[in-house]
């Protein structure tokens, strides 16, 4: 059905309001320099379809504790059975939140009319995104398919200064202010042992009241996440 990766039980943060559950889904092409989850990036390091019934099996066990199940990755929409899965999984009384990057829109479109919630990151530049995903025409389509849709959503950017500047965000905050988006997320980039940069600067987005107020002229109710 889908590749299951990882699993976490149960979170509070990944589904704004509700106790959920998160499915990794195994794979995904993009490039992000500063992903967290590169054993989740290979397509073949996964369980095989049987996994799904265990986990379905899971799911059905905690169904008295958790109301959600959060599908993120890895990448979800490059799962070819992903609306399989959210059907079987919403007949368990599920509600589900997707995280993607918004990088299959054929998966996307497929699943949008099943989903609850969804949660997009917009990474870098339009102009840019060759650097993640030599796809962008689909992020696009996805971003305007969440723009016109009724799916609560949030879209959402990892402020990795190794990749952006203060005018390369606020370019993206006018471009999906332009696109029709309402709800945007800045979220502070995490340095790990393998992803060093310099840290101060990664705040410095969040420190620069001038730089925060323009944000604030496209998105008045902005989410900021340090
Ligand atoms: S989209 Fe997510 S899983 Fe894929 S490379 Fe980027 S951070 Fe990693």
């Amino acid at each position: 059905m889908i590749k299951v990766g990882g699993i976490v039980p149960f979170t509070t943060i990944d589904y704004p309001e509700k106790l959920a559950t998160v499915l990794f889904c195994q794979g995904c092409p993009l490039n992000c320099p500063y992903c967290h989850n590169q054993d989740l990036k290979s397509f073949n390091d996964a369980k095989d379809d049987a996994s799904f019934d265990e986990v379905l099996d899971f799911l059905i066990k905690r169904k008295k504790l958790v109301d959600a199940v959060v599908l993120s990755g890895g990448e979800p929409l490059f799962q070819p059975k992903l609306k399989n899965a959210i059907e079987v999984i919403k007949e368990k009384g599920f509600k589900i939140a997707l995280h993607t990057s918004g990088a299959n829109f054929k998966i996307f479109d497929e699943v949008y009319g099943l989903i609850d919630y969804v949660a997009m990151d917009f990474k870098v530049p339009f102009e840019d995104y060759d650097v993640i995903y030599k796809g962008k025409e689909d992020i696009l389509k996805s971003l305007i398919k969440i723009a016109k849709g009724k799916v609560d959503y949030e879209i959402r950017t990892t402020l990795d200064p190794n990749l952006l500047n203060k005018d390369k965000v606020l370019s993206m905050a006018k471009f999906l202010h332009e696109k029709g988006i309402k709800n945007y997320a800045l979220q502070l980039c995490r340095a790990t042992d393998d992803y060093k940069f310099d840290k101060e600067k990664a705040h410095s987005f969040f420190i620069d009241d001038e730089f925060l107020n323009k944000i604030r002229e496209f998105f008045p109710n902005i989410v900021l996440r340090k």
